[in-house]
């Protein structure tokens, strides 16, 4: 047996060293048929019109513009019926069709094998021989392997083959924030201190005093920015700038950069493997909010290291006039601060999420934001570019008639933006009257004030997560109130919901390693890790109730709950919380106490539990993956995974029956909540409280004022009464678009 993985591997690291569509094809039939040891290797891409275009060959003659009528000959034969046919004699097949030009009549084997893609065939891969002999069971079986590997590359090649014109270049990324941009492109060329060369350190002494010197530096930098910043933009960026010194003078760091000079790097070097320890940590966590912070431990690590190098990157010298859009690697929040707010028009990432900092803070400023979108090859300083974060895609070179279309779209959302800026302080009600909740999602301090900024009437989830994986041991009781009083004291008398550490499997804390687990998400998690670990809680718990110091806003979120046993331990410790700080002194009241529902299991004992919790909280995201049993993290399943399948709309109704003949205080705080098609199915259940990001909060706002409960009620009626997903989703879209709300189409 060959060895598939080793050819494979080659294959397709040699085919993504080439740029060029035609040398791609080229590479990859040059290679088969050199692996396989066969005359020909052939690659069709099938094209609009389903006809099969011959884009490269080994072995056949003029190959241009070769391509056969759909379903037509044994190449169609292999993609209609959609698997390998290995035969001796091809010229003998009822489905042969012979293309003259090509004198294929010398070869008589074929073996062809479809390229599927998601489901679609979406080209055949053929080899041929002069023998009259069909392949062996072998190769084929070693051809069918590369095949379903090769369809992810080939899926990237435009069906011509040839490079795609080099106007209207559209690259595809991820939504960072709303809107579109149009202007020129500013490149953030930050000095990357991932690129710093090994070097020797002689003396660590001196160096590890340069690191010292270095963060009081970078320190003193960072509360210059943000001091210039003033008014000009808004708290949530100033905030941003408060995490940053929170990181670099967290002593996990410290010590650690320490510990590599002592190791003999020099300092540049100690930065580097410090900065990537802990950039990897973020990484590799399975939560995306989590993971995404990895971004802004590499945009420290920049910032240090250009301050080492002595040069200022960040202040972007000589700005050309008119709107700017920002693109780079990691654009960072100095990057942003640097352009005066009324210049700037987009930013694009080339790496980065949804939830990265850069798209924090571009939600917050509302600038136009696409994060992910790869390598933008050849863009300079200073050539026209438009971003549509609404799309996530970014159009280089656009044409005149691109242009006037972008501008004109432009104009429509300025007038929807005004629009639902003129909200903000109006309340959450429909329009016979019923009024809605809406609160905020957040995790660091930073997302505080984008909160309160868009009305939020409360923070309906705060993931603690954060202050617990940004250190190198446990915070402490004393800490953890510090962080905690922070979001009371902006929180006032609003509601404050406050989840437990949600963490385990794959959101490892660095200095309390998990055993690696087989299924993680249905493994050591949420409640049932802090319970195992009841020292945590109990120093948690005690802090929130210090934090909110005697006032009534703590709600006590309980994550993953599935079991009776794990309610009662909790209240258990509750007790014996509130009884220590009592007789400590401290002012208290008794904090709420409720359950994330997001382990299908828990739904069903609602009823038993009704006298043990105060409020049930809906975490869609969880629930959905659960229910559908779909990884919500895995590209693979995308596609399929979404919260208005039939089976979650009919459990989270069942939830809302439950919760009111039980009069429990319901709400919901998954990312269902961010989307108006549920978010008028939630509605037309009877849930009256959300919570989501704040970027979206507008949008819902928006939503709810333009509804009216019985059109909800009908939508939800039609929903309930349908079997997938696309049908309801494509109602929901005819639902938004009949109200006036095609702008909330996503
Ligand atoms: C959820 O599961 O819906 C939820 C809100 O929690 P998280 O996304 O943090 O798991
Ligand atoms: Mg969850």
């Amino acid at each position: 047996m060959k060895n598939v993985i080793l050819a494979l591997t080659r294959i397709v690291q040699d085919v993504a060293l080439v740029e060029s569509p035609t040398d791609q094809v080229t590479l990859i039939v040059d290679s088969i048929s050199q692996v396989i040891g066969v005359d020909v290797c052939s690659l069709y891409r099938i094209n609009q019109d389903n006809e099969m275009v011959l884009l490269a060959s080994h072995g056949l003659d003029s190959i241009e513009n070769v391509k056969l009528p759909a379903g037509k000959g044994l190449v169609g034969l292999v993609a209609q019926s959609r698997h390998a046919i290995n035969i001796a004699d091809a010229a003998s097949h009822p489905d042969y069709f012979y293309i003259e030009q090509t004198h294929e009549e010398q070869f008589r084997s074929f073996c062809g094998v479809p390229l599927v893609h998601f489901g679609d065939v979406i080209g055949v891969l053929v080899v041929q021989s002069k023998q009259a002999q069909p392949l062996s069971d072998e190769n084929e079986a070693f051809l069918v392997t590369l095949a379903s590997q090769l369809a992810l590359i080939v899926a990237n090649i435009p069906n011509t083959g040839k490079p795609a014109s080099s106007i209207n270049l559209r690259s595809e990324g991820i939504k960072g924030a709303p809107g579109i941009g149009i202007g020129t492109a500013q490149l953030c060329d930050s000095g990357n201190l991932n690129d710093v060369p090994d070097q020797a350190c002689d003396d660590p002494v001196a160096e590890i005093k340069q690191w010292h010197d270095l963060l009081a530096s970078v320190k003193r930098d960072i509360k210059a920015e943000q001091a210039a910043l003033g008014s000009e933009l808004s708290d949530s960026v100033s905030g941003i700038f408060d995490a940053y010194q929170m990181l670099l003078s967290d002593q996990a760091l410290i010590d650690r950069v320490e510990a590599e000079i002592n190791a003999g790097h020099w300092l540049p070097s100690a930065l580097r493997f410090s900065i990537s320890y802990f950039a990897e940590l973020f990484r590799a966590m399975e939560d995306p909010y989590l993971k995404a912070r990895h971004e802004d431990i590499q945009h420290l690590g920049n910032k240090l290291f250009n301050a080492w190098q002595g040069d200022h990157p960040n202040q972007l010298e000589c700005l050309p006039t008119g709107p700017i859009i920002l693109v780079g690697t990691q654009v960072s929040v100095s990057d942003i601060a640097a352009v005066p707010t009324s210049q700037l028009a987009g930013i694009v990432c080339f790496e980065g999420a949804r939830l990265s900092h850069t798209a924090i803070v571009a939600n917050a400023i509302g600038i136009p934001t696409v994060m992910g979108v790869g390598i933008l090859k050849g863009l300079q300083s200073g050539e026209q570019l438009i971003v549509d974060g609404n799309e996530g895609q970014v159009i280089t070179h656009p044409s005149k008639a691109v242009l006037a279309e972008f501008k004109q779209l432009v104009s429509k959302e300025q007038s929807f933006l005004h629009q639902l800026d003129s909200l903000r302080d109006q309340p959450a009600i429909t329009k016979d009257g019923t009024r809605v909740r809406l609160m905020t999602n957040t995790g660091l301090l930073a997302d505080i004030s984008p909160g309160l900024k868009s009305g939020a009437e409360g923070i309906g989830l705060y993931r603690t997560e954060i202050p617990f994986i940004v250190r190198d041991s446990f915070p402490t009781e004393e800490e953890q109130v510090q962080v905690y009083r922070k979001v009371f004291a902006a929180y006032q008398n609003k509601p404050v919901y406050m989840r437990t550490l949600d963490i385990g499997g794959d959101k490892q804390l660095p200095y309390f390693p998990i055993m690696s687990e087989e299924n993680p998400a249905l493994g050591w998690r949420g409640i049932r890790f802090t319970l195992d670990n009841i020292q945590l809680l109990m120093t948690q718990v005690r802090a929130m109730i210090r934090a909110a110091d005697g006032k009534s806003n703590l709600h006590i979120l309980l994550p993953m709950v599935s079991s009776t046993n794990e309610l009662d331990v909790f209240t258990q410790l509750l007790d014996d919380a509130c009884n220590q700080l009592q007789s400590e002194g401290f002012t208290l009241d008794r904090p709420k106490v409720g359950i994330m529902v997001e382990v299908p299991a828990a739904i069903s004992q609602l009823p038993f539990w009704r006298n043990k919790i105060d409020f049930v909280s809906i975490g869609s995201n969880d629930l959905s993956q659960y229910l559908l049993a779909m990884d919500r993290n895995n590209a693979q399943v995308a596609g399929a995974y979404d919260h208005v399948h039939p089976a979650v709309l009919h459990e989270i109704y069942r939830i809302v029956t439950i919760a009111n003949q039980h009069s429990l205080s319901l709400s919901l705080c998954g990312e269902m909540a961010s989307d108006p098609v549920a978010v008028m199915l939630l509605l037309g259940m009877g849930i009256r409280s959300l919570s989501m990001s704040s970027a979206t909060l507008p949008r819902i706002k928006w939503l709810i004022r333009s509804l009216d409960t019985v059109e909800a009620k009908t939508f939800l009626e039609q929903a309930l009464s349908i079997d997938n997903v696309e049908t309801i989703r494509q109602l929901g879209n005819e639902t938004l678009c009949s109200l006036g709300l095609s702008e909330l189409i996503n």
